[in-house]
């Protein structure tokens, strides 16, 4: 088992009158074989927690600490992250002309696994997941991302995902966008790579659609930098009837 641990982490971010403060203290420890949810309202900081993760350098984190079996990951650079089992999925979302999808996914499952992949095996693995995620075969041709709708990067990321077979998966706002079908597809992915009990699964988001398809164990409420209350599958439920208004009213007359 593979502890992924968020210790009272600090974060801010430089804008035009200064450095401005997002993250305020986050604590979250996420085992493999666990799903959590992390769920608030706009603007609470959860991409910037995703971000932070991921390594992206306009974070600067201030105080506290992200550690993946006690390594320090804000130590380590975004490859190392992802060498070190952490999957993200806004690392590759990027447009990347003259690259097919092909060759994206053999040059990073060889760049996460420091080796590179059998072909045979690799060839069948990827035809296989890309008929799971009914993923047109004329992709693997196309360029990464180029002229992908939002919903097939959405089946892309999760192609990653059931590739890369990373420890921990950060999912923000994988379901906005997609459409029913879609929807169901994407979550199928993220459950059948859950299922492995290898993978530990923080999924973002600020609706309540996704966990109809993707049931997790633990939820946050995330307002305003920092996880409000923690609470089971149920806290969900309870947002989807409440909302966020009591927990944002709380956090304004604090
Ligand atoms: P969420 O994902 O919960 O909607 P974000 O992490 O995107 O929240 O944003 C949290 C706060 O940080 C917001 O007030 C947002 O305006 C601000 N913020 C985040 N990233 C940037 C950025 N790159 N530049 C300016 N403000 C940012
Ligand atoms: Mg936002
Ligand atoms: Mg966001």
């Amino acid at each position: 088992m593979s502890t992924l641990e968020i210790k009272d982490l600090h974060v801010s971010i430089e804008t035009e009158s200064g450095p401005k403060e997002i993250l305020k203290g986050v604590t979250l420890t996420i085992n493999t074989g666990e799903t959590h949810a992390i769920m608030g309202p706009n603007g609470s900081g959860k991409s910037t927690l995703a971000s932070t993760i991921a390594g992206h350098p306009r974070y600067e984190v201030t105080s506290g600490s992200i550690t993946l079996d006690g390594e320090d990951v804000l130590e380590m650079s975004v490859d190392e992250r992802a060498r070190a089992g952490l999957f993200l999925a806004m690392q590759y979302p990027v447009e990347i002309p003259g690259v097919t999808m092909t060759n994206f996914l053999r040059t990073a499952k060889t760049a996460i696994d420091g080796e590179a992949p059998s072909l045979r095996h690799w060839t069948k693995d990827v035809k296989a997941a890309m008929e799971d995620l009914k993923i047109d075969p004329a992709f693997a041709a196309r360029n990464v991302n180029e002229g992908f709708s939002g919903g097939e990067k959405k089946r892309v990321e999760i192609l990653q995902l059931e590739l890369f077979k990373p420890k921990f998966a950060v999912l923000d706002e994988t379901d906005s966008g997609l459409d029913v079908d879609a929807l169901r597809v994407v979550s199928d992915g993220v459950n059948r790579a859950q299922d492995t009990g290898t993978m530990g699964t923080l999924l973002i988001t600020h609706y309540t659609r996704i966990l109809q398809y993707i049931k997790p164990q633990f939820v946050h409420v995330f307002v305003d930098g920092r996880v409000a209350e923690s609470g089971g599958a149920e806290l969900a439920d309870r947002l989807e009837a409440e909302g966020y208004e009591r927990y944002e009213a709380a956090a304004a007359g604090a």
